[in-house]
């Protein structure tokens, strides 16, 4: 295609305010704009981008025996009122109301959609297996779109829902998109982790998620170099290090009782560690949360960091920290100075700790912790005997900790999730009906699973990982060109015959090429080219005339200068080598 024939508006400017390298390249590369918060249009080269990732993506689904369907974004409140999800689901889903005055919702997922199918249409096990997928819009009222793309209100997304008659043809519907998404990042030239996630709280089933590491992304996730093992830190478990020997932090055999010790105007475990002289890891955090009948105390250690979402699936309920008069309704002090020893006659406080606070047989550790009294600390507690809390794994896994698979060093990545993958089991299938008859003529409801994957997030992940200082460099595969044609001088008749001969024998070739042809500075058509990011360059420039142009591989090396006639197979050869 001819630049000029192409709206390709590059600026040179970064747009105000984005932070994420794709956000800045793929506004200045004219490949997006925004329209308003957290919703874009896609230019012709960022269009082209998308519909090469979709390709890949329809490959994939199919080569796995997926159908492709599409189904409506405006959906009546009613079916999702059925599974539940119309209450518990919050701001974020888009409500509007008919003429009728009837309540509708815009779609955010569609997983009670393809159930409410499924429950009509498919009778039998004979009917089973199924997989059933589109690339749809969805809606959502992010609380913080940004970004760019990566995180935005209205997006195409590919989503697919497996039907299977049993657990078994669950496992093996969930395997089958393990391949097609192991498959789609890495033919979309990203690096990613296959990551256990969470499953929501209401637990049980199994879920992955699909992570390009990049400070862009929003996600952190626990990666063992040496077994594999790799987790969302919403559930990544790890080996802690032992607390730090210290004088208060003593191993006693358990005698005694805690005692106060003054500690004016020391709130943080910061402060309690200098002013007292003990390690954080010998004091323990309490942090106060509501949302359930009684307020929950957990209880970590001091040089630990609570995970929100771990205690959320330990409670089976949505906790949230307490606001500072919540804690002071609950205990009767101040945040800073509360615990879990001593609390005021009557309170009913749930104390849930950490795992590493479980007492070891035969060995008391002596522990810091708030004495619910101003300005005032206990040291001398111990965990079993002057409290007698519930344990569970709360805090969140940090750099080095150990590999709880094999033990050795974990590292925390910062990642993108592109893709998510869900064992539903019977969630959506029980409340919306979608019950089939087994062999022996038994109704049964249908075992779905959910698979989600972003084109727009694949494509941002991977400019974020590849990207250098002059722009884009595209994995080949989903570039928006395969070639970009540098004609340096637009009016020189020379330059035009070489590469207009150049330019059909390259898509003779079966090649896709943006031949530059813009009557534009020589300079700002080469930056244009470093920006778009097109994986091969083809120069056309004063040598035209001695039958001679330029071939260059994007991601960097050497620059050929070539006849005419070797320039299809110098093309063909760089291409091969890029990644
Ligand atoms: P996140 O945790 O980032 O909000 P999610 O868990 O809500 O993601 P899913 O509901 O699993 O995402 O959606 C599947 C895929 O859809 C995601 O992996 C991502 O590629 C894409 N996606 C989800 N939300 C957005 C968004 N707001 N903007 C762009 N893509 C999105
Ligand atoms: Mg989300």
């Amino acid at each position: 295609m001819r630049a000029t024939a192409l709206f390709m508006p590059t600026v040179k400017d970064d747009p105000a305010e984005a932070e994420a390298t794709s956000h800045k390249l793929m506004v200045r590369g004219g490949f997006v704009r925004q329209f308003a918060s957290g919703i874009y249009i896609f230019l012709p080269l960022g269009w082209r981008v998308m519909t090469r990732v979709c390709r890949i993506i329809r490959e994939e689904m199919d080569a796995i025996g997926a159908v492709e369907l599409s189904m409506p974004t405006l959906h009546p409140a009613e079916v999702w009122q059925a599974s539940g999800r119309y209450s518990a689901i919050g701001q974020e889903m888009f409500r509007l109301e008919d003429r009728g005055g009837r309540e509708m919702v815009l779609a955010m997922t569609h997983e009670e959609i393809f159930a409410w199918l499924a429950a009509r249409e498919l009778r039998s096990y004979r009917d089973l297996p199924q997989i059933w997928y589109q690339l749809q819009l969805k809606f959502r009222d992010e609380p913080r779109p940004k970004g760019g793309v990566l995180r935005v209100r209205e997006f195409v997304m590919k989503d697919s829902y497996s039907f299977d008659l049993d657990e078994a043809g669950l496992d093996a519907s969930y395997q089958k998109h393990i391949g097609a998404y192991d498959r789609i990042c890495a033919r979309c030239g990203i690096e990613y982790y296959r990551v256990e996630s969470d499953s929501g709280f209401m637990g049980g089933a199994q879920a992955h998620e699909y992570i390009a590491p990049s400070t862009a992304g929003e996600d952190r996730i626990a990666v063992c170099g040496g077994c594999g093992y790799a987790a969302n830190v919403e559930l990544a478990r790890s080996v802690a290090s032992e607390p730090d020997g210290a004088t208060t932090h003593a191993q006693t055999k358990g005698e005694g009782t805690p005692r106060e010790v003054s500690t004016p105007e020391q709130r943080t475990i910061e402060q309690v560690a200098a002013y007292l002289g003990v390690p954080a890891s010998g004091i323990i955090k309490a942090l106060v949360f509501v949302g359930g009948e009684e307020p929950v105390m957990a209880l970590i250690r001091g040089d630990h960091t609570l995970h929100e979402s771990k205690l959320t699936r330990y409670l089976k309920y949505e906790a949230r920290a307490a606001t500072p008069e919540e804690v002071k309704n609950a205990v009767g002090v101040e945040i800073g100075f509360v615990g879990p020893v001593g609390l005021p006659v009557g309170s009913k406080v749930r104390l849930v700790a950490d795992e590493t606070l479980r007492p070891a047989a035969g060995i008391a550790l002596e522990y810091v912790a708030g004495a619910n009294k101003g300005h005032i600390h206990l040291a001398g507690v111990v965990v079993g005997r002057d409290i007698r809390p519930e344990y569970a794994d709360l805090r969140e896994a940090q750099d080095g900790e150990g590999c709880p698979v094999c033990g050795r060093p974990l590292v925390i990545k910062q990642g993108i999730e592109v893709g998510n993958i869900f064992k539903l089991g019977t969630k959506y299938s029980v409340p919306l009906n979608a019950t089939v008859l087994d062999e022996s003529g038994a109704e049964r409801p249908v075992m779905m699973g959910s698979y989600g994957i972003g084109p727009a997030r694949l494509a941002a992940a991977a400019v974020e990982q590849r990207a250098d200082e002059r722009g884009i460099v595209w994995p080949k595969a989903i570039a928006p060109f395969d070639v970009h044609l540098v004609q340096v001088q637009a009016k020189d008749g020379t330059q035009t015959a070489v590469a207009l001969a150049l330019y059909e024998r390259l898509c003779a070739d079966g090649w896709e090429v943006l031949w530059d042809d813009r009557d534009e500075r020589p300079g700002s058509k080469f930056a244009d080219a470093e920006l778009i990011g097109c994986p091969v360059r083809v120069t056309v420039g004063k040598k035209a005339g001695e039958g001679l142009v330029e071939v260059e591989p994007r991601h960097g090396g050497e620059r050929d200068e070539v006849s005419l006639a070797d320039c299809p197979e110098d093309v063909r050869r760089l291409w091969e080598a890029a990644d």
